[in-house]
């Protein structure tokens, strides 16, 4: 299954804009600053993430869960279209189709499903 995630370690560049217009997409780090007036003194901050970009699965140890793109997209679109309804049994993605508006790449979230839609049928039919 794998293999149909693979062309997207060609195609897409992880700028992780298909995230952060996505209405139903959540997720966000923080970002610790520090005054230049005065050292000592700054804030925290919660800024968007995305699990598009390289990095957002680090963990301590150096660990790196989804290094390459390809794990990358398919954990997005799985979870859009798999993992949330499975938790919750409500629908993640509203279709809106922000996401392929927005890709540099041209890469279609719609087309994505689609693909695994097929991949699935061809499984479940074999
Ligand atoms: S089509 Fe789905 S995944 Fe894409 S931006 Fe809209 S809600 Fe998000
Ligand atoms: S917007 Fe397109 S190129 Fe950017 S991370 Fe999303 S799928 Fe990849």
């Amino acid at each position: 299954m794998q293999i149909l995630w693979n062309e997207y370690d060609a195609r897409c560049i992880s700028c992780g804009r298909c995230n952060f217009v996505c209405p139903t997409c959540t997720c966000y780090t923080m970002q610790d600053m520090r005054y230049k007036e005065k050292l000592s003194n700054g804030e925290r901050r919660r800024v968007w993430a995305s699990c598009m970009i390289a990095g957002f699965t680090d963990v301590a140890g150096g660990g790196k869960e989804r290094p390459k793109v390809s794990q990358r997209m398919r954990f997005k679109v799985l979870h859009k279209v798999y993992d949330y309804k499975k938790r919750t049994g409500q629908q993640m993605c509203i279709g809106c189709g922000r996401c392929d508006d927005v890709c540099p790449e041209y890469i279609s979230f719609s087309t994505s499903v689609n693909k695994l839609q097929s991949a699935m049928e061809e499984i479940l039919n074999d």
